[in-house]
């Protein structure tokens, strides 16, 4: 079995995180759980923030809040530093709630809507990622409206690079919901239309090329395509970006075939790659701005389950069920997401059986895991499922009206609740009963 950050052995033979004891914290807080290291966050954040420093290159690394928002996560960012994204009302209301300076918060999102903006320039919130036209024109109607003082805006672009785990398509126009296309146009007339406008300040230009990245190739050609256009558009417009915000993905692993670099070096080269194209097309250096979600969050995140019922099907295969499943990690059922496990009970133990991992909801699709290497596993051993630290909990939903399970943080030896278990009386806050 593979460790990382704090997580090991400890000599009861169980399994420790941040120096508690998982079968204790299973038994203190209950099951299912989700627990992070969050010395493994710290560890995380300043892998892709020292390269920054080292090479005295102005930078901005945003927690992308959406692989998992609560108020303690979004302390911990700004403890370490960082910025926040966020792409929805709820998510900015989180980041103002825990006290996360306005001026450091991202606003992303394909359809915001009036009252979010509104919320966002009421605050005073660092910049609003711009997506389309029907945007721009809203944010128009609202500054006329408010008359605030500047505003700062990113440009959303689709470069013509969507990048998949392992591979990257080049495609002349994107077909994504997403953004401004580069090639086609639209990012320019959108360029022209924001520098036009006078409530507006364009920082600069935006991308996201993909998820779960292994390899920086996407990344040096998305700026590469926009430092061409930038080249251009000095020439046309006189305007200088003082801002290029390559995005997030960057991949992590979640089992054995992945194999992720470190953020050190997605950001080493992202750096050579933009000196190297503002060297040739004769620009000044722009402030680098990247945004990791998942591989801040994703593999500090461990999910606990007390197993329960088993059912064998003779010559197929023999299903163990949990305490949870799709309302705490939808991962699985919604792109085959793939996990590895162990029992943190006995973490170490030989493996005897292979099994599958069945969650507790009414729906077939309801698995965690196929086919897991496991030692003879006996009624409510702890399950430990690995990596669910993003898009796990900020995913997590009622279905089968089951709670959701609570948040731990430990680091140092010490566990502390960041967000309690849901109870039944929670579930039904929102009901109201027929007329
Ligand atoms: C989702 C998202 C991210 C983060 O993606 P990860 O794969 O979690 O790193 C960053 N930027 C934008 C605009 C996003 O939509």
């Amino acid at each position: 079995m593979y460790f990382y950050g704090t997580t090991g052995v400890n000599k009861k033979g169980h399994l420790e995180i941040g120096g508690v004891d998982a079968v204790e914290l299973a038994e203190s807080f209950g099951t299912p759980l989700y627990v992070y290291d969050v010395a493994l966050i710290r560890e995380r954040a300043r892998g892709f923030k020292l390269t920054f420093e080292e090479q005295n290159v102005k930078a901005q690394v945003a927690y992308a809040s959406k692989a998992f928002s609560t108020v303690a996560m979004v302390q911990l960012a700004e403890e370490e530093g960082l910025s926040l994204d966020v792409v929805s009302g709820g998510e900015l209301f989180t980041a103002l709630k825990a006290g996360f300076p306005a001026e450091k918060i991202h606003f992303h999102g394909n359809n915001k809507s009036r009252q979010e903006l509104e919320m966002a320039i009421d605050n005073g919130i660092g910049c609003i990622v711009i997506d389309n036209f029907y945007e721009i024109e809203l944010l128009k109607s609202i500054c006329t409206e408010k008359q605030p003082k500047e505003i700062n805006v990113l440009l959303r672009v689709t470069p013509g690079i969507e990048a998949h785990t392992h591979d990257y398509i080049l495609t002349g126009q994107e077909d994504s919901k997403f953004g401004f296309d580069l090639q086609n146009g639209q990012a320019e007339q959108a360029l022209t239309e924001a520098l036009e406008y006078p409530y507006f300040h364009v920082l600069g230009l935006h991308c996201h090329i993909g998820s779960q990245i292994f390899e920086t190739t996407g990344f040096l050609l998305a700026a590469q395509k926009i430092v061409e256009k930038l080249a251009e558009w000095k020439n046309k417009y006189a305007f200088q970006t003082q801002v290029l915000n390559l995005g997030g993905g960057f991949g992590i692993r979640y089992t054995k075939e992945d194999e992720p670099i470190a953020p050190s070096q997605y950001v080493s080269e992202i750096i050579k790659e933009v000196k190297s194209l503002n060297e040739q097309y004769d620009l000044t250096m722009p402030e680098i701005w990247i945004e990791p979600g998942r591989s801040l969050v994703g593999d500090a995140g461990v999910t606990l389950y007390k197993t329960g019922s088993s059912k064998d099907v003779p010559g197929v295969r023999r299903y163990l069920a949990v305490d949870g499943g799709m309302s705490d990690n939808i991962r699985p059922a919604l792109y085959q997401a793939k996990y590895e496990a162990v029992l943190a009970n006995k973490p170490l133990a030989q493996a005897k059986e292979t099994v599958s991992i069945a969650g507790k909801c009414c729906e077939s699709g309801d698995m965690l895991i196929w086919d897991l290497p496991l030692p003879e596993s006996e009624d409510e051993d702890i399950l430990a499922v690995f990596c669910t630290g993003a898009y796990g909990y900020s995913m997590a939903n009622n279905y089968n009206r089951i709670p959701r399970p609570p948040v731990v943080f430990v680091e140092n030896g010490k566990a502390s609740l960041v967000v309690k278990r849901e109870s039944y009386e929670d579930l039904l806050r929102l009901d109201l009963p027929l007329k």
